[in-house]
C-alpha cells in the first residue's frame, strides 16, 4: 500500500511527499485504515515506528479545514518533549491546511498559550496536568472535542497520570473516536484502555 492508497486528500498528499515519506510503515499501514473508519484504536508500537503519522494523518484527514474557536481534537502526552515532537509532526502535514495546533505544557506561565487559544484552535496537544489546569480555569471549552489520542499511555501511567486521565475522560464528550498508544501492555495501560476505548480495533508491530 501507498499513501496514496489511503485517499488523503491532496494537501495532505503533498505534505507527505515533501517530507520524503515514500511507503507508509508496518503500524501506519495498519493503523491509518480503521482510524479513517472512525474506529477507536488500540497501537503497540515503540517510538521509531511512525507511530506519530499513524495518528496525525487520519486526524488531519478527518478535520480537513479551520473550523469554529474550540478543539475538536485533543492529544495527550506524557512530556513536553514528546507534546513538542506530535506538533512539529503535526505543522509539517498540514503545511497546506489552515488547521491550527496549540500545545500546551506546564513549566511556564499560560499566558502565550492563552493568547494562542483565544485565536481558535483545532488541534491541542497537551500534557494532562496543563491541560485540567487551563480547563479547570475555564480557559478551555471541551464540547467540540471528537477525537481523543492518549500517546505513550505505558509513559503516562509510570508518570502517575491515571487519576488526572480519568478526570479528563469526565469532561470530554461521550461521543468521539479514541486512541492509544503504547509501545508496551502493561496491566495499567490494559486498565486505562478499558475504561478509555470501545471495542477497539488493535495493531500491533
Ligand atoms: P515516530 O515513531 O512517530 O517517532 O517516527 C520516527 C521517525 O520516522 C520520524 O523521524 C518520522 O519522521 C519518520 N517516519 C515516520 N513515518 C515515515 C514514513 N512512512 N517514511 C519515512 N519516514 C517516516
Amino acid at each position: 500500500k501507498t499513501f496514496a492508497d489511503f485517499k488523503f486528500n491532496k494537501q495532505i498528499l503533498s505534505a507527505i511527499e515533501e517530507a520524503g515519506y515514500t511507503n507508509p510503515t508496518p503500524i501506519q499501514q495498519k493503523a491509518i485504515p480503521p482510524i479513517l473508519a472512525g474506529q477507536d484504536v488500540m497501537g503497540i508500537a515503540q517510538t521509531g515506528t511512525g507511530k506519530t503519522a499513524a495518528f496525525v494523518l487520519p486526524i488531519l484527514m478527518k478535520l480537513k479545514y479551520a473550523q469554529g474557536k474550540d478543539a475538536r481534537a485533543l492529544i495527550l502526552s506524557p512530556t513536553r518533549e514528546l507534546a513538542l515532537q506530535i506538533e512539529e509532526n503535526i505543522r509539517l502535514f498540514a503545511t497546506y491546511t489552515d488547521l491550527r495546533t496549540v500545545v500546551l505544557y506546564g513549566g511556564l506561565g499560560p499566558k502565550t498559550q492563552l493568547s494562542e487559544l483565544e485565536k481558535g484552535v483545532d488541534i491541542l496537544v497537551a500534557t494532562p496536568g496543563r491541560f485540567l489546569d487551563l480547563y479547570l480555569a475555564g480557559h478551555l471549552v471541551t464540547k467540540s472535542l471528537n477525537v481523543l489520542v492518549m500517546d505513550e499511555a505505558d509513559k503516562m501511567m509510570d508518570m502517575g497520570f491515571i487519576g488526572k486521565l480519568h478526570r479528563i475522560l469526565e469532561v470530554v464528550p461521550r461521543k468521539r473516536q479514541n486512541l492509544l498508544f503504547s509501545a508496551t501492555m502493561s496491566e495499567l495501560v490494559h486498565k486505562i484502555a478499558g475504561d478509555f476505548l470501545a471495542f477497539p480495533t488493535v495493531v500491533e508491530v
